[in-house]
C-alpha cells in the first residue's frame, strides 16, 4: 500500500513516515506543502492521503476540495491541531473520511488507517480471505489451509496488493509503486524474487505470471 503524507512539521512528518514504513510496511511519500501535494496526487498511485490542514503555499482544505472536485475517491485522513474544531468540521464537510488530533499516538494512526482502508474496500472484517488463504492486515499473519505461512514485510505487501483484486493482473511497475516509496532503491529483479518466494511458500498456482502483462492471484483459487 502506498501513502502520500502531506505535513510541513519536520518532526511529525519524519516520525509518521518512519513508523508507517517500519511498523506497517507501507510505502510512504512525504511532501511538505499543498502545491507539492497536488503535483504528487496527479500521479494517481496513492491508496491513502494523510493531510495536514495548515500548510505552506496551499491550504490542506483547498487541496482536499480540489481532489473531490476532480472526483478522486482516495480515502483522506486529516491530521489537525487540537484547537482547530472548525477546521475539522470543514475538513469532513470537504470530503475527508476521518481525522486525528495532534499530538496523536502512532499506534492509533496505524489503527485508523487500517479501519479506513477496510471501510473503503467494503470489508467489515479485517481478515482478507480468498479460498483457503487468509491474510490479516492487523497482525500481518497469513494462513493457508489453517497453517501459518511466514512472510517478510515486502512479501506481505506484495500479496496484499495482489489480493485486493483477484483475477486482475498488476504489472511489475505497478507492484513496485505499491511497495516502494520515493528514493527507495529498487533493484531490477526484486519483484521477481518476491514472487518466487511467495510461490514457493504458498504454491505456484496462487500467483500466475501473465507474460508481458504482470502477475495476478487467480479469481477462482
Ligand atoms: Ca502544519
Amino acid at each position: 500500500m502506498r501513502i502520500l503524507l502531506v505535513e510541513d512539521d519536520p518532526m511529525i512528518g519524519k516520525s509518521v513516515q518512519d513508523a508507517l514504513k517500519k511498523q506497517e510496511s507501507y510505502a510512504v511519500d512525504w511532501v511538505r506543502d499543498g502545491v507539492a501535494a497536488e503535483l504528487a496526487l496527479g500521479n494517481g498511485v496513492y491508496d491513502l492521503l494523510l493531510l495536514d490542514l495548515g500548510l505552506p503555499r496551499k491550504a490542506g482544505l483547498e487541496v482536499l476540495s480540489g481532489l473531490r472536485a476532480r472526483k478522486s475517491p482516495i480515502p483522506v485522513l486529516i491530521l489537525t491541531a487540537r484547537d482547530a474544531v472548525a477546521d475539522r468540521v470543514a475538513g469532513l464537510d470537504a470530503g475527508a473520511d476521518d481525522f486525528l488530533v495532534k499530538p496523536f499516538d502512532l499506534d492509533e494512526l496505524g489503527a485508523r488507517i487500517r479501519a479506513l482502508m477496510r471501510r473503503h474496500s467494503g470489508r467489515a472484517s479485517p481478515v482478507i480471505e480468498h479460498g483457503d488463504l487468509k491474510l490479516n492486515p492487523l497482525t500481518h499473519e497469513v494462513e493457508l489451509d489453517g497453517k501459518p505461512v511466514i512472510l517478510s514485510a515486502r512479501e506481505f505487501a506484495l500479496l496484499s496488493a495482489l489480493l485486493e483484486r483477484p483475477g486482475a493482473p498488476l504489472s511489475r511497475s505497478q507492484l513496485e509503486e505499491r511497495i516502494y516509496g520515493w528514493g527507495e532503491e529498487v533493484e531490477s529483479n526484486t519483484i521477481e524474487v518476491y514472487i518466487h518466494a511467495l510461490r514457493r511458500k504458498l504454491g505456484a498456482h496462487w500467483i500466475l505470471n501473465l507474460r508481458g502483462v504482470g502477475y495476478m492471484v487467480p479469481k477462482e483459487p
